[in-house]
């Protein structure tokens, strides 16, 4: 298949730290103190590392020959972005969106607001969103419908990470780096009250 026998290591089980392959020696399993909080190594690294790869060179087998701008959204998927775009061996552009969102905890619909936008027009062009998280998907079907109005020419969408036991719109990636359960997690671009994004594994 075209994940090149990677899939297996795509699914992360309960109980993370000890999921994957990269992650079973007694180091992994060791609490991590980062900054404060005690939390594990739940994907390490060298994992992220391989899974961004993969999913660069299904998308460059994806749009061969073509152009794709990569959309990302501030400021989570940034770390994820930055790496990359560095494994798409095609011609790439870039540009980005912030939202933020409201009433994620609430049982009311959350909401969303745009507050940065585009610099510029996505008519015509293969775009690929690119998310950090995937949880309620709220802010996913949000962007999409903002999106999809301005007439690209493909629209995919690229996340670091999917949880899809809180899912409460009807949206999947079509990249995906790891299926994780319902834990909150930080670390390589995601923060808890802005900090700890520059820790370089997710970490719970
Ligand atoms: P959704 O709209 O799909 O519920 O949530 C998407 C956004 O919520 C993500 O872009 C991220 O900012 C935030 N989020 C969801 N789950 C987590 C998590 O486990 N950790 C962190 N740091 N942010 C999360």
């Amino acid at each position: 298949d075209h994940d090149g026998g990677y899939a297996e290591y795509c699914v992360v089980h309960e109980n993370f730290a000890y999921a994957l392959p990269d992650a079973i020696d007694d180091q992994d399993a060791a609490p991590l103190l980062c900054a404060g909080i005690i939390g594990f190594r739940a994907i390490r690294r060298a994992a992220i590392e391989r899974r961004v790869r993969q999913v660069a060179g299904k998308i460059a087998r994806d749009f061969k020959g073509q152009r794709v701008h990569l959309v990302g959204v501030l400021k989570g998927a940034c770390i994820f972005l930055s790496d990359l775009i560095r494994e798409i061996d095609l011609e790439v552009s870039v540009d980005f969106m912030a939202v933020a969102s409201y009433g994620r905890e609430s049982n009311s619909s959350g909401q969303v607001k745009l507050i940065k936008d585009l610099d510029s027009s996505i008519e015509g062009m293969n775009v690929i969103l690119v998310e950090d998280i995937l949880d309620t998907g709220l802010t996913l079907s949000y962007l999409l419908r903002v999106l999809r109005q301005r007439r690209p020419k493909t629209l995919r969408v690229a996340a670091l990470l999917d949880k899809p036991a809180q899912r409460r719109e009807d949206v999947k990636a079509d990249y995906v780096g790891f299926t994780i359960p319902n834990e909150f997690v930080v670390g390589y671009g995601l923060d808890y009250a802005e900090r700890y994004r520059n820790l370089k594994d997710v970490c719970i």
